[in-house]
């Protein structure tokens, strides 16, 4: 039962096939049976999932069952759970149970899904390799000594053991795709805005999304179709009325144009992935798609500006966890002021030390105009670049990720390294564009991801995209090997 996808399940409790406890249990026995080797998940919250599954089946059998009625889902450790510890994969919330359900939760709780627990992620989605999780590494299904990618590791890795067919996620510079890409699975993020961040814990606010990870497009459609709408909890999230991303998945892609941006091939990119993606585009080429060679000249700036404004916005955020209103308080401080230190010096973790102090800096008075002010300018002209390549082309194609997964410990000691793991992802989010990684073969071995970047708020037209990709091929159907 395990492999089936969430379009499957739905369709399968509908027909009566099984019931929502059958499949719920079966998963659940699974991650108790194998999630030891993947570490994917932080709870598990079995005895709410079989209760929530028994109330799904009494409203599939009464027939009033809402899209996703009864399909178990996991979420990543980043959305409040009410009554459900929400730890951000951080020892400063380990201790974190809220009282509210975040905007995504009460979506899919509105549809009927049923979530399995929280999946373990970088702490405070801080990093590339999931390595950063106070809960210990993610290791990749495909290779138990490599990352899956991060910070949605574990959303991406149970996805990827088919532990549960879809889970949420966020992407604040490439937390969806980037791990989707190293574990073959399918990821998307969303246009900014387009899903509530409400009672999504904050990283960097202009940039963090929101999205799913599943096997396939259909079925990232139909969570997409679930998880984004208005929320006027949330001033940023888009007016827009919640849409069915699955309507137009069968739609013929018959010229439709594909920008190739020539920076997205060159130095830095492992020559199998840059192999397969080019196969990829063949293969789209086949389906009637016309490739255009577009530019984007500003993006190797992508990053140095990220690794301005993201701390800079983290540094603010989390200047919330003081050991005063909730989270993690050292013992017997002596004043406020060792309140304060030894809370946070205690309770954060290196690399999210790494970016307050990085953040501080940038905003401070004397360097704020230099770095943080410098850095906008810089994120004003990369989305230029994707607003005049958009003029030409309907989507985007190029690699999610520059290599496949990495050993576990390999780019620990130099950040740099781990920061240039997004190289191809951070644009996106610079300039708030939608973005997907799908599966399109294998390098050394391992899963390789296409990035797909669409227009403003093109989501349904992406979708369309990735799903014809995948009815003319089978990489989203390879399965990894079976933990021992
Ligand atoms: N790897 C990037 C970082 O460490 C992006 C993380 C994310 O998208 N949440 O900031």
């Amino acid at each position: 039962m395990h492999q089936l996808t969430i379009a499957e399940i739905a369709r399968g409790l509908r027909d009566k096939q099984f019931s929502s406890v059958e499949i719920t249990s079966h998963l659940l026995e699974r991650i108790q049976q194998l999630d030891g080797h993947y570490n994917s998940f932080i709870s598990v919250t079995g005895e709410q999932a079989l209760t929530d599954a028994a109330a799904a089946d009494a409203r599939l059998a009464a027939g009033d069952a809402p899209a996703l009625c009864g399909v178990p889902i996991a979420h990543k450790d980043i959305f409040c759970t009410s009554g459900v510890r929400t730890s951000c994969g951080s020892k400063m919330l380990d201790n974190f149970v809220p009282p509210y359900d975040a905007a995504v939760v009460e979506n899919f709780n509105r549809a009927g899904a049923v979530s399995l627990g929280k999946t373990n992620m970088d702490e405070f989605a801080m990093g590339s390799s999931n390595e950063s999780s106070f809960y210990g590494p993610v290791k990749n299904p495909w290779d138990l000594e490599r990352v899956p990618g991060g910070s949605s590791g574990g959303s991406a890795a149970a996805v990827a053991a088919q532990l549960v067919p879809g889970t949420t996620a966020t992407d604040t510079g490439g937390s969806i795709r980037q791990p989707a890409a190293l574990t073959g699975t399918t990821g998307l993020k969303p246009t900014y805005g387009r899903v509530s961040r409400w009672g999504m814990i904050a990283f960097a606010s202009s940039l963090d999304q929101g999205g799913p990870i599943a096997r396939t497009a259909e079925d990232a459609a139909l969570m997409l179709s679930v998880m984004a709408g208005p929320d006027t909890r949330d001033s940023t999230c888009l007016e827009r009325p919640q849409r069915d991303y699955s309507a137009s998945l069968n739609d013929s892609i018959q010229g439709l144009k594909i920008g190739v941006p020539k920076e997205y091939f060159g130095e830095g990119l492992d020559s199998e992935i840059g192999a397969r993606v080019q196969e990829a585009l063949q293969a789209y080429e086949k389906l009637g798609a016309e490739l255009v060679e577009v530019s984007l000249p500003h993006s190797k700036l992508a990053v140095p500006a990220y690794y301005v404004i993201a701390p800079a916005e983290a540094s603010a955020n989390l200047s919330r966890f003081d050991g005063v209103r909730y989270g993690y308080r050292c013992e017997n401080p002596a004043d406020l002021r060792d309140l304060y230190m030894r809370s946070r010096g205690e309770g954060f973790g290196e690399e999210v030390k790494r970016r307050i102090l990085v953040g501080s800096y940038a905003l401070s008075a004397g360097y704020y105009d230099a770095y943080y002010n410098k850095a906008q300018q810089v994120r004003r002209l990369i989305k230029q670049d994707f607003v005049d390549a958009f003029q030409k082309v309907d989507v985007i194609m190029g690699p999610t990720a520059p290599n496949p997964a990495f050993k576990l410990g390999e780019k620990n000691a130099d950040p740099v390294a781990m920061y240039l793991e997004d190289i191809y992802t951070i644009a996106t989010n610079l300039a708030g564009l939608p973005g997907m990684s799908l599966p399109c073969g294998f390098a050394h071995g391992l899963p390789v991801g296409l990035q797909i970047t669409g227009n403003y708020l093109d989501e349904a037209r992406m979708l369309n995209v990735a799903h014809q990709f995948q009815q003319a091929s089978d990489w989203h159907t390879k399965t990894a090997p079976a933990a021992e």
